[in-house]
C-alpha cells in the first residue's frame, strides 16, 4: 500500500491548488471519455462545477462538441502516447466560451489553441489524457484587426502595384480636381490617353507574365519621358491616362508623338524572345466647353479611337481635323 508524508501531501495540495487557478483550461479524461479533472478555468467559462463534471463522460455532458475530431485526437495521443496541438486557425475554439470583454473586445466568442497531453502513471501507462485550453483571443483579435487595417489600406492606396502609376481611382480623382481648378485658375491642362495596340498577341504568344512586363515598360517609360507635374495613371489592363498640367493641345502632341515614338523604338528582351510593340494615343485639351470631367476623358477617348482606326501606332488630337 502506498504510504505518503506529510511534505508529499502539501505538494500535492499546491500543485491542486496551482491547477485549479491557472490562467488555461485543463481537462483530464480517461479512455471511456469520463472526466476525472475540471479545473477553476473551465468553471467559470463553462458555468458548470466540476462537481457536476468530474465522474461523467464528456461528450454526454457537451454534446455540442465535435465529437469525431476530438475523438480521434485522443484515440492517437492514447496510441502514440505524443501530445497532439491544434490551432485557432484550424478550429477557432473547442469550447463554445464568450469573449472576456463583451463590450470592448471585437471578438464573437473566446478563441483558444488546444493542446492534448499524455499522462503516464507511475507504471508507465497511458490511461489518462489532459486537454489544455489556452485562451488566445487578444492575439488574434489583434492580429486580424491588423489584417482588416492592411486591406483598407491597400484599398485606400493610390498606386498600381503592377507600374508604381496612380491606380484609376486615385488617378480619376486628380483628373476632377484638375477640372475644378481649371475653372478657377484657367490654367489648361492636356489628357493624354493610350492603349497599347493588339496586346492580346503579347498574351496569347508569350504569356501572360510576358504582357505584364510590357506593361511595367510602357510605364517606365511614360514616367521617363513625362514632367514632375505630370499626373500618370493606369487606367484600366493595358490602358493609361497622363494628365499634363499647365500644358496645351499642341504641346501635348509634341509629348505624345515623342512618347509614340519611344515606345515604337523599344526592344524589351523576354527570356530568347525581343518584344516589340506599339501603341495609340488619343489626346484632348480642356476647354470652357467641357461641363464635366467624364466629358474630357470621353474626347480623348474618341481621339484614341480614332487612332486605332487609322491603323494604331498613331496620334490624335480630339477637334484636330473636324
Ligand atoms: P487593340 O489594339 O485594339 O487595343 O487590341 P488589344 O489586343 O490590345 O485589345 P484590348 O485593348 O481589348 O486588349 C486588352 C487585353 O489586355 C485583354 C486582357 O486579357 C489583357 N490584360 C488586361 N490587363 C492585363 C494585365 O494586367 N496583365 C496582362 N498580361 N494582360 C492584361
Ligand atoms: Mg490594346
Ligand atoms: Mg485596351
Amino acid at each position: 500500500m502506498n504510504s505518503y508524508n506529510f511534505e508529499e501531501i502539501d505538494e500535492l495540495h499546491w500543485t491542486l491548488g496551482l491547477v485549479h487557478h491557472l490562467e488555461v483550461g485543463l481537462i483530464v479524461v480517461d479512455r471511456a471519455g469520463v472526466v476525472k479533472l475540471w479545473n477553476g478555468f473551465m468553471e467559470n467559462h463553462s458555468g458548470v462545477a466540476s462537481s457536476n463534471v468530474e465522474g461523467k463522460i464528456l461528450f454526454q455532458l457537451f454534446p455540442e462538441l465535435p465529437q469525431r475530431w476530438l475523438q480521434q485526437k485522443l484515440d492517437s495521443v492514447f496510441l502514440l502516447r505524443n501530445a497532439a496541438y491544434t490551432s485557432w486557425e484550424q478550429r477557432p475554439y473547442l469550447f463554445h466560451f464568450k469573449s472576456n470583454r463583451p463590450i470592448t473586445g471585437s471578438a464573437p466568442f473566446m478563441y483558444q489553441n488546444i493542446t492534448l497531453t499524455p499522462l503516464t502513471s507511475p507504471t508507465g501507462e497511458v490511461d489518462h489524457v489532459g486537454i489544455l485550453i489556452y485562451d488566445v483571443t487578444d492575439n488574434v483579435t489583434s492580429q486580424l484587426e491588423l489584417q482588416q487595417a492592411n486591406k483598407k489600406l491597400q484599398a485606400l492606396s493610390r498606386e498600381d502595384r503592377l507600374t508604381g502609376l496612380f491606380n484609376r481611382g486615385y488617378w480619376e480623382e486628380c483628373l476632377n480636381n484638375e477640372f475644378e481648378r481649371f475653372n478657377r485658375s484657367q490654367m489648361t491642362s492636356t489628357l493624354v490617353m493610350f492603349d497599347i495596340d493588339h496586346f492580346k498577341r503579347v498574351n496569347d504568344t508569350y504569356g501572360h507574365q510576358a504582357g505584364d512586363e510590357v506593361i511595367r515598360v510602357v510605364a517606365d517609360t511614360l514616367r521617363e519621358q513625362a514632367r514632375k507635374t505630370d499626373i500618370l495613371g493606369r487606367y484600366g489592363g493595358e490602358e493609361y491616362g497622363a494628365i499634363l498640367t499647365g500644358t496645351n493641345g499642341e504641346n501635348a502632341m509634341i509629348f505624345a508623338e515623342r512618347l509614340r515614338a519611344r515606345i515604337e523604338s523599344l526592344v524589351v528582351p523576354y527570356g530568347e524572345h525581343q518584344l516589340k510593340f506599339t501603341i495609340s494615343i488619343g489626346v484632348s485639351e480642356l476647354t470652357y466647353e467641357h461641363d464635366s470631367p467624364k466629358e474630357w476623358l470621353e474626347q480623348s477617348d474618341q481621339a484614341l479611337y480614332k487612332s486605332k482606326q487609322s491603323g494604331r501606332n498613331w496620334v490624335t488630337l480630339f477637334g484636330e481635323s473636324e
